[in-house]
């Protein structure tokens, strides 16, 4: 009996300081939105974020949080030291922008235009980053105030170039961990979010292991012989070899591959060949992507596609090559993290608007971070309750609504927070 008024005031005193940061996360809510509209009408492109870095890395510095700049090109990392010692948890948001023109008419419509490959467009969040750079805006915001409740120390990572840097040049989460970004304090595991213009606001999505694709890129060179199209026997026909290959590589999917431990795609995109219907052209290339989800497949699909284009080239009489460029890792969520973080996730969502989701063959850069640290990654909603269709992401009509970021800030938070202190 002696000991219930000290419980008392643990559970009083408990409900309080957690009350203060639940409040800090509503209170934080109208700012949030407010710089989601201040990105949103200022988008950059890939590895230009010059203005968005510089918002960002002074929110920081306005925070007291020791501030990098300039990483990975124009990257920002905060670091939040907590006031008492433990692990190091990384939570990221990607910054860029896309070279799309905005068709919506928004108060905070983009009107922005760039240069994008020598052609000029508009540029347009559409893909949602601005949201994400605002949720972790947030997040740090609320941390700032709650230095006390966190065991160890929180990396915030604001990554450029998810999009892809334009060619020639480095960029994005590869480029990051490649300067170290997870080292110094050396990350223990990192948190990474997207919003979905297609799932519901309130709703969370996620999958353990393999959610979204390894994406690369390939470029096959066939070379033959040319001659009359009246007189095949006279040379090598490159387009009926390239015919060869490509059936040779949907076997790869539909003979080869173990389709129940996780889906595959190759899809060749572009083939060019030729100039005129009577002659047999010299060469042909193919263009093409492929997307796995599963780390083995991957390399065995990738051995197989090199294998069939030097053998089937071979057999027809000419030869080909292959090159792969790889975009993206299969982006893991590690099985023991997500399923010590599902609690977080679901006390920020509720249980019910948690949901396991199917894989998806779109490629994320956030992989690279994982490849090094477990990782958790997840879909947050943006789609406006009670609709059912929702325009894709990289499109002109790409719509978020507002009220989808306030979970993202709680979700994130709550995910920092019990992974250094549980
Ligand atoms: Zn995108
Ligand atoms: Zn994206």
């Amino acid at each position: 009996m002696k000991f219930l008024p000290a419980l008392c005031c643990l559970i009083i005193s408990s409900a309080f300081s957690q009350t203060t940061l639940e409040q800090d996360i509503i209170d934080i809510e109208p700012k949030v939105i407010e710089w989601r509209h201040h990105f949103h009408q200022n988008p950059e492109l890939s590895n230009r974020e010059f203005k968005t870095a510089k918002k960002i890395a002074e929110h920081l510095k306005s925070l007291g949080f020791e501030v990098q700049t300039g990483v990975a090109k124009t990257g920002v990392v905060g670091i939040l030291k907590g006031d008492l010692p433990g692990k190091v948890v990384a939570l990221r948001a990607d910054i860029d922008a896309l070279p799309v023109t905005e068709r919506n008419d928004l108060p905070f419509k983009s009107e922005v235009r760039d240069t994008f490959l020598g052609t000029e467009t508009g540029v347009m969040h559409a893909c949602g980053h601005d949201t994400h750079i605002s949720i972790l805006m947030g997040v740090a915001e609320v941390f700032s105030k709650h230095k006390d409740k966190i065991k160890g120390t929180i990396k915030f990572i604001f990554q450029p170039a998810e999009e892809g840097p334009p060619p020639g040049e480095e960029g994005g989460a590869s480029l990051m961990v490649k300067e170290g970004v997870l080292e110094n304090p050396k990350v223990d595991a990192i948190f990474g979010l997207h919003i979905n213009s297609a799932t519901p606001v309130g709703t969370i999505k996620y999958k353990p292991g393999g959610m979204m694709a390894a994406v690369e890129r390939f470029v096959v060179n066939v070379k033959g012989k040319q001659t009359h199209g009246s007189q095949p026997w006279g040379g090598v026909d490159p387009i009926y070899i390239s015919a060869k290959i490509i059936d040779g590589y949907q076997s790869i999917i539909s003979r080869e591959s173990n389709l129940l431990v996780e889906p595959a795609v190759i899809t060749v995109g572009k083939i060019t060949s030729g100039v005129r219907f009577n002659i047999i052209p010299e060469s042909a290339e193919l263009i093409g992507t492929v997307r796995t989800l599963d780390a083995d497949m991957r390399t065995k699909i990738i051995t197989r596609m090199t294998e069939m284009t030097e053998t089937i080239a071979k057999a027809y009489g000419g030869e080909a090559t292959i090159e792969f460029q790889e975009n993206t890792l299969v982006t893991y969520n590690d099985p023991d993290l997500t399923s010590q973080m599902l609690p977080s996730l679901e006390k920020a969502a509720g249980k019910d608007n948690v949901k396991l989701m199917k894989a998806v063959t779109g490629g994320e850069d956030f992989s690279y971070f994982q490849e090094v640290v477990p990782g958790l990654y997840f879909y947050l909603g943006g789609m406006t309750p009670g609709n059912t269709e929702a325009f894709p992401h990289h499109t002109p009509d790409f719509k978020i609504d507002d009220n989808g970021l306030i979970l993202g800030v709680k979700a994130m938070t709550y995910l920092a927070l019990d992974y250094l202190n549980n």
